[in-house]
């Protein structure tokens, strides 16, 4: 497992010379259909393809081993990451799980201290029974982390900006200090989307999704993705996906692969949104501390004006009156629906101490209880920011 590889061939790039990103978004892997020339990849809604002659296949066998419909996405959202791999997968976690099952006992696995949770729980209670082992670091602090630097450390998982805190970690940095000692880096890239950050092209080794969240961007399907540059990495999730079976239906695919293509404008008015909503915010009288990369005030700040091409759709803040209050402003919005997840195009809102992140009660991950999350949408600014502020007010 050696982080540097870089393909002699990268089929997305030489082939689509110079193309943006709603292009590739848009065309690649998705030329006409040859049979019949629909011009939507159609839904391959089929288990298996009849062969020719024994052993003598079109490249489809089986579907849980590869299906068109599915192969589309795959080259479109590798080309959207600048990969030249990538790999679907049935959910974030399941995406997550293959990238795992590259570790033996015994490894070790360095994530940030406020992980998605069910990052967390996967790491320490599925893969810390198979013997791999973890430690949690404010990753926004390379120089602490590089003097307590774990001996077996095989991988370190990062994801920016985090959930919900929105901290920001410089990839760059992370990605020399982790190939220094010979680890991988992973990044979780759901909250940015490859429109507003590429980390791959900031030395990470693999870029990981959940594309339930701003790729699909509807709130219809559940879904998974990995990028890569390095081809055995590449083989290896490819063998995972078939060995272990953890891949979508066709039409799952299909949805994804829809909700891609208008990718670039979702962001543009998900930044544009929630730019509004933070006005809103900073300065309220019910609100004690806005928590947005956007903002000059916010740590990361810098960082993410590097790294990032706009600061996203996800803002939190704490609640001047604490808990009580919190939870008062979050079921008095009547836009924002009350639910968990986030990255689509309606307006969500919640309280990760109760809803997202109850896991992590008494953790290094635990959240402030008066922490509200918003997932701003696309809808019109002025009534979204209408809608909380009847709420902050309520
Ligand atoms: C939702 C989410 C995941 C998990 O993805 P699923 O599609 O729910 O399995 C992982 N990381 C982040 C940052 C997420 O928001």
């Amino acid at each position: 497992m050696s982080p540097e590889t870089s393909p002699e061939h990268d089929p997305v790039h030489d082939e689509q010379p110079g193309f943006g990103f709603s292009t590739r978004a848009i065309h690649v892997g998705q030329d006409p259909e040859a049979v019949t020339g629909a011009v939507t990849v159609p839904v391959f809604q089929t288990s298996t393809f009849a062969q020719e002659g024994v052993g003598k296949h079109k490249g489809y066998e089986y579907a849980r081993t590869g299906n068109p419909t599915r192969t589309a996405l795959e080259s479109a959202l590798a080309s959207l990451e600048g990969a030249a791999f990538g790999v679907d997968f049935a959910s974030g976690l399941a995406a997550e799980d293959a990238i795992l099952r590259m570790l033996d006992p015994g490894d070790h696995v360095v994530m940030g201290n406020d992980a998605y949770g069910g990052t967390f729980r996967l790491i320490s209670k599925v893969f810390g029974r198979a013997g791999i082992t973890w430690s949690a670091h404010d990753l926004t602090d390379l120089t602490v982390l590089d003097g307590a630097w774990p001996a077996a450390t095989k991988m370190v998982w990062v994801e920016t900006p985090t959930n919900p805190l929105l901290n920001i970690v410089d990839i760059a940095a992370v990605a020399a200090l982790a190939h220094s000692h010979e680890a991988l880096l992973v990044v979780d890239n759901t909250f940015a989307t490859p429109y507003l950050q590429q980390p791959l092209a900031g030395g990470a080794d693999v870029v990981v999704h959940s594309s339930t969240k701003y790729l699909g961007g509807h709130s219809d399907t559940v879904g998974g993705f990995v990028a890569t540059n390095n081809g055995d990495i590449d083989q290896h999730l490819r063998f995972i996906q078939n060995a272990v079976g953890a891949v979508r239906g066709p039409w799952d695919c299909y949805l994804t692969l829809r909700g891609i293509k208008t990718l670039a404008l979702r962001m543009e008015r998900h930044n544009s949104n929630a730019a509004a909503i933070v006005d809103l915010l900073v300065g309220h009288d019910a609100v004690a501390t806005v928590l947005y990369p956007g903002l000059a005030t916010h740590a990361g700040h810098e960082v993410a004006a590097r790294q990032m091409s706009g600061f996203g759709g996800m803002v939190s803040f704490r609640a001047a009156g604490g808990r009580g209050a919190a939870i008062r402003i979050i079921e008095a919005t009547k836009l924002f629906t009350l639910a968990e997840s986030l990255g689509a195009v309606e307006s969500l809102i919640e309280h990760p101490g109760v809803m997202t992140h109850a896991s992590a009660e008494g953790s290094d991950l635990e959240v402030p209880d008066d922490l509200v999350r918003l997932s701003v949408g696309i809808e019109d600014e002025a009534d979204l920011v209408a809608d909380l502020r009847q709420a902050l007010e309520a």
